[in-house]
């Protein structure tokens, strides 16, 4: 679909996925004037086609076309636009639980101007492809390593804006990460090292909290500096159902998290997303020190493994629940 200052939205199409023609001027290329949402269909037992809150990634979406003075789309039009593509390329969309078809949609400005003005050209297109299991081999938990060194995002910036410009910066930490044997950095902000986020998952912590509450903490959206992730949101909406913790946001000061693991008060911390759902994870790598959680963190009974088979079973249409657009 494109769009036009003072004229909006018009022409869309359907296509074989391939290459297209750009300006070399476009603002998207000088200006990463462009955002993006990442989520997935599923198909159920019955064979129907299902999403997972699709309203809230078209929500974020359109806040993140608004940061960068993009048009906004309409959620509710452009979900029946997903679902036309999904209908007509619909013997693609894997069949087998923990498969599924990824979908982003993608807003980039293509204004043929050198100078960075406002944004007059723009399109929107969907591309899909099929994905298969997060974890081919079982529920494999991951380390990660703490990074001070390159700062992800800051109150005021675009941290919680979906979109390029927060991700090239961080494939050099990502790189750090790798040489310190580690899967992926944890980025964290300011002289209190506030924890946000990993590159591309939220952060929760199921521990003994310094009051001695058993809880369930994330680090809050109210600073900016975290994208508002649908599989957080879900998670803590659920623990609340649930009620069988405190559930928490709030900022999050590294040395409290490295003194709770010191203490042995962290039985889980994992991260969220929907590539994996839950991401578990084992050890958090800071200064050159391990600080692990004990091995029964990933049991039958561990929250986030019965998070996990929650959330999967809404997605796949195995419990009825609101959440799964059919
Ligand atoms: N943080 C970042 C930086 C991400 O890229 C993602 C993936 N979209 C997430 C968190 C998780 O968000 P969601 O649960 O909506 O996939």
């Amino acid at each position: 679909v494109e769009w036009r200052n003072g004229l909006g939205w018009s022409n869309p199409q359907i296509i074989q996925s391939g290459p297209i023609a750009l300006h070399p001027f476009a603002h998207v290329f000088h200006y990463a004037n462009e955002c993006y949402e990442g989520m997935k269909a599923y198909i159920d037992s019955n064979g129907n086609v299902r999403m997972f809150r699709p309203e809230k990634n078209m929500e974020r979406l359109n806040f993140s076309a608004s940061r960068l003075c993009l048009p906004a789309f309409n959620g509710e039009e452009l979900l029946k636009c997903i679902e036309a593509l999904l209908k007509v390329d619909k013997e693609w969309i894997p069949r087998k639980k923990g498969y599924a078809m990824y979908l982003r949609p993608l807003i980039f400005s293509t204004t043929p101007w050198l100078g960075l003005t406002q944004t007059s050209e723009a399109h929107l297109y969907v591309m899909m492809s099929p994905v298969g299991p997060y974890f081919k081999s079982g529920f494999v938990p991951i380390k990660l390593a703490v990074d001070s060194k390159w700062i992800r995002a800051w109150p005021g910036g675009t941290g919680n804006v979906k979109f390029g410009g927060n991700y090239s910066p961080t494939v050099m930490a990502q790189r750090d990460a790798a040489n310190a044997g580690a899967s992926q950095a944890l980025f964290v902000y300011d002289k209190e090292q506030y924890i946000t986020e990993a590159g591309t998952m939220n952060i929760f912590l199921f521990w003994k909290n310094n009051m001695g509450e058993i809880e369930l903490v994330t680090p809050s959206l109210e600073d900016g500096t975290i994208l508002a992730g649908i599989t957080r949101q879900s998670v803590i909406d659920l623990a609340r159902e649930w009620g069988e913790c405190k559930v928490t946001e709030r900022m999050l000061p590294l040395q409290e998290v490295l003194d709770a693991f010191i203490r042995e008060d962290v039985y889980e911390i994992f991260g969220t997303g929907t590539a994996a759902v839950i991401q578990p994870i084992s050890s958090i790598s800071y200064d050159g020190i391990d600080y692990s959680v004990p091995k029964n963190a990933f049991s039958e009974n561990a929250f986030q493994v019965r998070m996990t088979n929650t959330l999967t079973a809404i997605q796949y249409g195995e419990i009825d629940h609101p959440w799964s657009r059919v």
